[in-house]
């Protein structure tokens, strides 16, 4: 992305004009930093934001008293989820269920990051695990759909599993370890997920019937949301939340270990970070997570734009494993890299059905039941 000639950079952050859906003002700052900007008034952190913390701890103990926990918490073994179970136990005093999904592709080190946080913090751990054969055969059936998204199975089922956790338990609330402030906010039209999608890839190149991946139906979200009134919290948007910093407190405390990297938590999505998406879509997820070190100030603009041209790592074993466990030879591999790429446009989704509902969703934003970034994201027609 960083070549080619007449290329206009962000004044401010480092995307470029090769990210979809770019505009930039008059002062050369890019749509993307003024949304960031939008999202920093919303979500104030410092004092004001551990204070909202605070209420809020104090309204979800009031509301969840009869039942055995506060929170659900989605794990991954990753940094930002492992400090969300510290954040709400042993700060904000919550009694919290963690939960995760095991798409049989996590590293060791994240296993023992989940295993020796929630010990040593004395919280149960609720585990959806797929079938491994089956999810083989769904990821095989998105690389032949030849999409960006091929982690969207799991995304998707981890979300789903946060709900089945709050389900199961009674809890009304889930605490998400994202934060706009260090991963950033990725362009519009680089990645789709909804059950639809995964069903209709699945039905076109599968083999096999969905049966132990979670799927977020679109009937089932409702209920829960609507009717269940669970509300999934974003705390990491209230403070001012240092990644590096925070890597440190983790393994002095718990004895958490670093994986090496954003997303290498896990083999697939580490896959798909650093080959998949780079090699085949041109895609490099550096960029919006390196602009957001910039906006909020953690890095400096030179540092983020030296940074990025410097090679993007990756273990060519990652590769051996995938032929072996999916099937396939090297030339069959090099056969799904060369496949013409597609998106989710090119499948049956939800997205026309979001589209429709925008008003519907807007009501659901204002009473805090969707997530602002659902509705930014999926009720949004952009294919004018
Ligand atoms: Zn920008």
């Amino acid at each position: 992305m960083i070549e080619g000639v007449n290329k206009q950079i962000c004044s401010r952050c480092i995307y470029d004009d090769t990210i979809p859906y770019i505009t930039f003002n008059h002062e050369g700052v890019c749509n993307y930093c003024l949304q960031y900007d939008e999202l920093n008034l919303m979500y104030p952190t410092g004092e004001k934001g551990m204070e909202y913390l605070r209420q809020l701890a104090a309204t979800i103990k009031e509301e969840q008293k009869n039942k055995k926990y506060d929170v659900v918490v989605g794990v991954s073994g990753g940094t930002d989820s492992s400090y969300m179970m510290y954040l709400a136990k042993e700060v904000l005093g919550l009694r919290v269920l963690a939960a995760h999904f095991d798409n049989t592709w996590n590293s060791k080190t994240a296993v023992e990051n989940i295993r020796c946080v929630t010990e040593k913090l004395g919280i149960d751990l609720y585990t959806h695990v797929v079938d491994n054969e089956e999810y083989s055969d769904i990821f095989h059936s998105f690389l032949k759909a030849s999409v960006p998204d091929i982690d969207t199975p799991s995304d998707l089922a981890l979300a789903t599993v946060h709900y089945m956790a709050c389900r199961k338990f009674g809890v009304k609330y889930i605490f998400e370890g994202h934060s706009f402030r260090t991963e950033g906010i990725s362009p519009h039209g680089w990645f789709y997920m909804d059950a639809k999608y995964i069903e209709s890839v699945q039905k076109k190149f599968g083999s096999k019937k969905i049966k132990s991946l979670p799927s977020l139906w679109m009937s089932s979200w409702l209920k829960w949301i609507v009717v269940d009134k669970i509300k999934k919290i974003r705390p990491l948007y209230y403070l001012d939340y240092n990644k590096e910093a925070v890597k440190d407190f983790l393994t002095a405390t718990y004895g958490w270990q670093y994986y090496g990297g954003h997303h290498m938590e896990n083999r697939t999505a580490y896959f798909t970070n650093n080959y998949w998406l780079p090699k085949k879509f041109g895609y490099d997820l550096r960029y919006c997570e390196f602009s957001a070190l910039v906006r909020s100030g953690q890095w400096t603009r030179e540092t983020a734009l030296e940074e990025i041209k410097k090679e993007k790592p990756f273990d060519p074993q990652i590769l051996q494993e995938i032929y072996k466990r999916l099937g396939l030879t090297e030339a069959g591999f090099a056969g799904l890299m060369a496949l013409p790429n597609k998106s989710y446009r090119d499948y049956k989704t939800y997205k026309k059905t979001f589209e429709r509902l925008r008003w519907f969703f807007y009501i659901l934003v204002k009473a805090n039941l969707v997530p602002l970034s659902f509705y930014l994201k999926y009720t949004k027609s952009y294919d004018q």
